[in-house]
């Protein structure tokens, strides 16, 4: 057991098991302590699976996506928390309307910050993931994410900010996980072509193509890859649990594992922030903590 605490921020159910999620696995099965927390219930998801767009789901959408959540924690073996805050839902239209009011997005950033240290002060995670400034998508949520996580990896340590939220603790690395890099979907493209087949994910790559026009692909910004090809079975089924989510005919399952397995066994972060010494690029999100760790144990049980 090395016995190292890995928080992953995220802002609905099910982002847990799109992002970063074989890392998170792979990291518990290694004997790490993982909590997922995620900051809304995700009551303003839509029905995006037509097999469960059935009567009686969408009356009873927070419990289903409670029940979904933790089937999904079962299948990464993490722990997982609710920070209690309302979906704002992805706002559609041109122009957009405005967010509802009680959403995440509208919640004063110290008020949800304090929320998120409460947590970090009792779990007391060595890293922590969340997204980039950009949310990673577009979404109101997503960008709230950020925003907190970042505060709250800044204000945990400190005794002087929110002293009725626990005892303070400095997590010491913080990543983006980076999820859509079209490097990786241009991968698998170029397979099928060899292979002779039409890429199924051709629409995805056109439209990570044009939104990467202004932005650059994020496999610039990629520090640290995780290899974690064992746990992508583990991460299917997490996405699978969220049933009313998933698609299981969807894009996410276009490509076969053995494919994924063999042309991208890993998982893409960004370091962030760092509090410990570290060499980029990076193949794991504790090194310099490991090392920092197993100084300070040799350091303790030398005879004096
Ligand atoms: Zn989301």
């Amino acid at each position: 057991m090395s016995g190292l605490r890995l928080m992953a921020v995220h802002a609905h159910p099910d982002d847990e098991s799109s992002k970063g999620a074989a890392t998170t696995a792979k990291y518990a099965a290694e004997g790490n302590d993982v909590l997922v927390v995620s900051l809304t219930g995700g009551e303003r998801g839509s029905i995006l699976n037509p097999a469960m767009d059935v009567p009686g789901v969408l009356d009873r959408i927070e419990e289903v996506r409670r029940e979904e959540m933790a089937e999904a924690a079962r299948a990464l073996g993490v722990k997982h928390h609710w920070l209690g805050f309302v979906d704002s839902g992805l706002p559609e239209g041109d122009p957009l309307p405005p967010v509802p009011e009680g959403s995440f997005a509208l919640v004063p950033l110290e008020e949800a910050t304090e929320a998120l240290v409460r947590v970090v002060r009792e779990f007391k995670p060595h890293v922590m993931t969340t997204y980039d400034e950009n949310g990673g998508y577009p979404h109101p949520d997503h960008i709230m994410c950020h925003k907190v996580s970042v505060a709250a990896f800044e204000a945990a340590g400190d005794p002087e900010r929110f002293p009725d939220a626990g005892e303070p603790w400095t997590p010491l690395k913080l990543y983006y996980d980076h999820g859509f890099s079209i490097q990786r979907m241009e991968v698998f493209a170029d397979e099928y072509e060899r292979i002779g087949e039409p890429f199924p994910m051709q629409e995805w790559l056109d439209r990570f193509r044009s939104m990467a026009a202004a932005r650059g692909d994020i496999m610039a910004r990629v520090t640290t890859q995780i290899e974690c090809a064992k746990y992508f079975p583990q991460r299917d089924d997490a996405l699978r649990a969220h049933a009313t989510q998933i698609d299981p005919n969807g894009a996410f399952f276009a490509i076969p594992m053995d494919m994924q397995q063999r042309l991208w066994p890993t998982e893409e972060f960004e370091l962030a922030q760092t509090r410990v010494r570290t060499e980029i690029p990076e193949t794991d999100l504790f090194a310099g903590i490991r090392e920092a760790e197993d100084a300070r144990t040799a350091l303790e049980d030398a005879p004096r």
